[in-house]
């Protein structure tokens, strides 16, 4: 039976593409293999969303074509979409085909003999059942951030229907899965592409009323989609999880107008304001993207006091990229390499001090975790996110709780982690902290 080999890089997105194309692969009476060398066939789902992205994909693809000479080697993904003639070139590429193109894929097999004609039934997802898995509702943007040269590669907004999206989730509620993730390339954008026009909110009341799934997180959306139907519906339910991820980039209007991003500081104060009145312990994260051309010191010091100000739960720091073919990679007033990294620096240590922060106001309260199958390397202690998104280790779990969700108190912080114990067994915790101090 041939087998595959398949590595994906980039966003949340590209890895439910992954799952997608597993799944058909496997329906197609592929196997999957973990090492290139024992593949008949060898994916790269590439991203292109920086220069440094580029380079790790192509290099990606080079070490399986060395591991494997004998396999097929085929890139798929952004970059593939971006710039195919590149990726050919990159030593070793047989072909690239869009990740979405069934029919594509199913040709390629057949001429080079992958493909062996014993389909099994399709299950439309990847089969590995998981505690928490990533749901894609929506793809594609028109937003055209200057910067971003994801509209180019994704093509326009469209989101999968309603009645789709909560039948994935009942099958993955089915698989066992406790929580999802709803995934998108602009997720605020959900429902924009349909008649009737159909919200993100709207999707959320079809998932709370419609399918068992205990826990509903998002991935990340706009500032100006954060409507007010959407902290109401947040509102509503315990089972929608306490956690936005919101984009920033710039605290500063000049160079959010030069981003093309539509949204001012204030904007941002209110509507994290907003989501904190609902549940003053709600997690907000956000990007921040440092050395953006015109990006001044006045420019830079006006978003590290905002990103202090808004006391975001963590900080995801990106310094700027130029992507050939968009609005900034014409822009003057370029930041000298040296400024941006040092820039970068205090931004991620800004970001180091907020997540530890925010870890802290969790200390003495009880939370729930999701309990990963995964141990901590060092004791041993299973774990899980808790809904505020504190990555969480509990000292007494056992492997019969993996895959629930458990009741713990937090008894102390290791830098953004939190350290708890199981609600049944909080008497007696003076270890805690000297079994965790071992790893550091
Ligand atoms: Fe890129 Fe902006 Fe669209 Fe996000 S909203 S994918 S940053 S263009």
């Amino acid at each position: 039976m041939a087998r595959y080999y398949l590595k994906t890089y980039g966003c949340k997105v590209n890895q439910c593409d992954s799952d997608s194309l597993a799944a058909r692969l496997e329906s197609w009476g592929l196997d999957r293999s973990d090492d290139p060398r024992s593949a008949d066939l060898c994916i790269v789902n590439t991203c292109t969303v920086t220069a440094v992205s580029d380079s790790k994909c192509l290099k990606a693809l080079r070490a399986a074509r060395r591991a494997n000479p004998r396999a097929t080697i085929v890139g798929t993904g952004c970059l593939a979409r971006r710039d195919s003639a590149k990726m050919l070139s990159a030593a070793g590429v047989d072909s690239t085909i869009d990740i979405e193109d069934a029919k594509g894929w199913l040709d390629y097999l057949k001429e080079r003999n992958i493909f062996e004609g014993t389909p099994r039934p399709a299950s439309g997802e990847s089969r590995r059942a998981r505690t928490r898995v990533f749901v894609k509702v929506q793809d594609g943007c028109d937003s055209f951030c200057s910067y971003c040269i994801v509209p180019f590669v994704r093509g326009e907004p469209r989101s999968v229907p309603l009645e789709l999206v909560r039948d994935r989730v009942r099958a993955s509620v089915e698989q066992g899965a406790k929580e999802v993730v709803l995934t998108g390339i602009h997720l605020g954008l959900y429902g924009i592409d349909m008649s009737p026009r159909v919200t993100l909110a709207a999707l959320l009341r079809t998932l709370l009323d419609g399918t068992d799934i205990e826990r509903v997180r998002l991935s990340s959306i706009e500032v100006n989609e954060v409507t007010d139907e959407l902290p109401e519906v947040f509102a509503s339910s315990r089972r929608l999880q306490r956690h936005f991820h919101i984009p920033l980039q710039s605290g500063d209007e000049s160079v959010l107008s030069a981003m093309n991003r539509h949204y001012t500081a204030d904007d941002f104060r209110r509507v994290t304001g907003q989501i904190r009145e609902i549940d003053a312990d709600t997690g907000i994260a956000t990007d921040v993207m440092v050395g953006f051309p015109t990006e001044t010191d006045r420019a830079f010091e006006t978003t590290l006091r905002l990103a202090e100000e808004l006391e975001f739960s963590r900080l995801h720091v990106f310094k700027y990229s130029p992507r050939p073919g968009t609005a900034a990679e014409a822009l003057k007033n370029g930041v000298p390499p040296g400024v941006a990294k040092e820039r970068s620096n205090r931004m991620i240590e800004l970001g180091g001090h907020l997540s530890e922060r925010f870890a802290r106001r969790f200390v003495g309260k009880t939370v729930e975790v999701l309990v990963e199958s995964k141990r901590d390397p060092v004791t041993g202690w299973y774990g899980g996110f808790s809904s505020n998104y504190v990555r969480t280790a509990i000292r007494d779990a056992t492997a019969d709780m993996v895959n629930t969700v458990a009741r713990v108190v937090v008894e102390d912080t290791v830098g953004a982690n939190a350290v708890a114990t199981s609600l049944a067994h909080v008497a007696g915790a003076g270890d805690v902290k000297a079994a965790h101090a071992q790893r550091l």
